[in-house]
């Protein structure tokens, strides 16, 4: 999963793209990168969060009005830091791009590329390969007179020929900006648009509380397969998309990945968790079990925890300590480093579970050595029973959209039963969200649920399933 952003402003824009990826840090942590274009691009990018990446002295080496920001989380791609987005190139008139999500068809669209475009694939990265299809689709335009409908075009053909899950922003030197969403509107992206003083900025985002934070109102959420430019005059054009698929919006944003203050589909995140916690309830009355605490794993569980407290009607509390200072545990390369990493990062308050029937709620069980850590934990501060909760459903397929679940025997409901995945964790009861009661908190939204169900909405092949998930072991091992 990656955040990007894309300015075009009256200004210049390096530190609003530095602040914006700061508002977008929660998606992506092992690269970051910011283009600006003024007469030509300007790059600087590198393995690490924004902070890292960027001083005073580099940002104020990107002059120009508009440019490009994305932070990294690598789900397909080696961490070599020339891996980092924005890449551009220099023909037809100057392209950069970011893209957040993940192709299917990169071995063919590979081939397609090399063989028949004579173009030289230097990465493993799957923004390369847009670039570059993008690039020839535009080639075929008259160049000399080109229009904002040619773009389109090209977008379209790009959208035609390119599979999977994208959210694609593009600056077009001396053109414009350009944003676009995969026909299935799998990964998100918004139009904002700032006035001040008879002026006026636009900027694309994965998310609307990063344009909020930035001064920007929501103007759009992109449609599935939409595309939008805003020129340079600062025109905005729209066109619907090419390709008509039925909405497949990746339904872990809700439940992990999007900040709880941005909104997708007209449903805020923290809504949407909250009520999720709320159906949860019942699959405590069915087994008959009422705790006596309702705790979360911070810091993406607590609105799951705080509906799922208040239908039981008991409270909700604070369980965990969490040191914001240790890196993601998910991310730690091997196991035992994961674990360490666990003990590191949350500290049990006594006083909240000594003595109690604690319930602990997760946004979801990965692998389980979360879980598997926590219960660990709370048995020693004393807690009688512990029942862990999931606030999603047991993840059993692997993610080919861009969310770091692309390897099956690393999702450990797809290896065990429901029973072992238990025992395994130690806990009391094991408490899952149902499909269902997920889907039924999103009427009349068209969800990718594919990591649930099996079921996936581009219709990729098992083949590709199984080319990605070795594709991402290698890039693991590589680092
Ligand atoms: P695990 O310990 O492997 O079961 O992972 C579960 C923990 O990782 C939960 O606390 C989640 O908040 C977090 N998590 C879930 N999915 C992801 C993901 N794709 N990338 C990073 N962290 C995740």
């Amino acid at each position: 999963m990656c955040g990007i952003i894309g300015v075009s402003s009256y200004d210049e824009c390096a530190t609003e793209l530095f602040l914006g990826m700061n508002a977008l840090q929660h998606r992506g942590q092992d690269a970051a990168g910011i283009v600006t274009f003024s007469d030509h691009f300007r790059l600087v990018k590198g393995n690490g969060l924004v902070s890292q990446v960027f001083t005073a002295e580099n940002l104020a080496g990107l002059p120009g009005r508009c440019g490009l920001g994305h932070v990294r989380y690598a789900t397909q791609g080696t961490l070599e830091p020339s891996m980092a987005q924005p890449f551009y190139m220099n023909y037809p008139f100057g392209i950069a791009m970011v893209h957040n999500g993940n192709v299917d068809n990169s071995a063919e669209l590979a081939r397609w590329l090399h063989d028949e475009q004579y173009r030289l694939i230097e990465t493993t990265n799957d923004l390369e390969l847009i670039l570059y299809a993008f690039a020839s689709e535009l080639e075929r335009k008259p160049l000399p007179t080109i229009g904002i409908e040619d773009v389109f075009d090209a977008v379209g053909a790009v959208q035609r020929r390119v599979q999977g899950a994208f959210a694609v922003i593009a600056l077009i030197a001396g053109k414009g900006l350009l944003g676009f969403r995969d026909p299935y509107g799998i990964r998100p992206l918004f139009l904002g648009r700032r006035s001040e003083a008879g002026r006026t900025a636009w900027a694309f985002a994965s998310e609307t509380s990063c344009l909020e934070m930035l001064g920007y109102t929501i103007d759009r959420e992109l449609a599935a397969g939409e595309a939008v430019m805003i020129d340079t005059a600062g025109q905005v054009h729209t066109r619907p998309a090419a390709v008509t698929r039925k909405h497949a919006f990746c339904v872990f944003e809700y439940i992990y990945f999007a900040r709880e203050d941005s909104t997708f589909n007209g449903i805020l995140v923290a809504d949407a968790r909250e009520t999720m916690g709320r159906r949860l309830a019942a699959r405590f009355r069915e087994r008959g079990l009422m705790p006596d605490v309702v705790i979360d794993v911070p810091a993406s569980a607590s609105f799951f925890a705080q509906g799922l407290a208040e239908e039981l009607g008991v409270p909700y509390r604070q369980g965990f300590v969490k040191n914001k200072y240790v890196g993601r545990s998910f991310i730690k390369p091997t196991q035992a480093e994961r674990s360490r990493t666990v003990r590191l990062k949350l500290n049990p308050i006594q006083s909240v579970v000594q003595g109690k029937k604690v319930a602990v709620v997760d946004d979801s069980i990965v692998r389980g050595t979360t879980s598997k850590r926590i219960v660990e934990l709370l048995r020693k501060a004393g807690a009688t029973a512990i029942y862990c909760v999931s606030a999603a459903p047991p993840l059993r397929f692997p993610c080919v959209y861009g969310i770091d679940m692309s390897v099956k025997t690393e999702l450990i409901a797809g290896m065990m039963s429901l029973e072992e995945v238990a025992a395994f964790i130690g806990a009391d009861e094991l408490i899952y969200q149902t499909l269902e009661d997920v889907e039924a908190c999103f009427p009349g939204t068209g969800l990718c649920a594919a990591c649930f169900s099996g079921t996936y909405p581009t219709g990729i092949s098992p083949e590709s399933i199984d080319r990605i998930e070795r594709e991402r072991l290698a890039a693991k091992k590589a680092g």
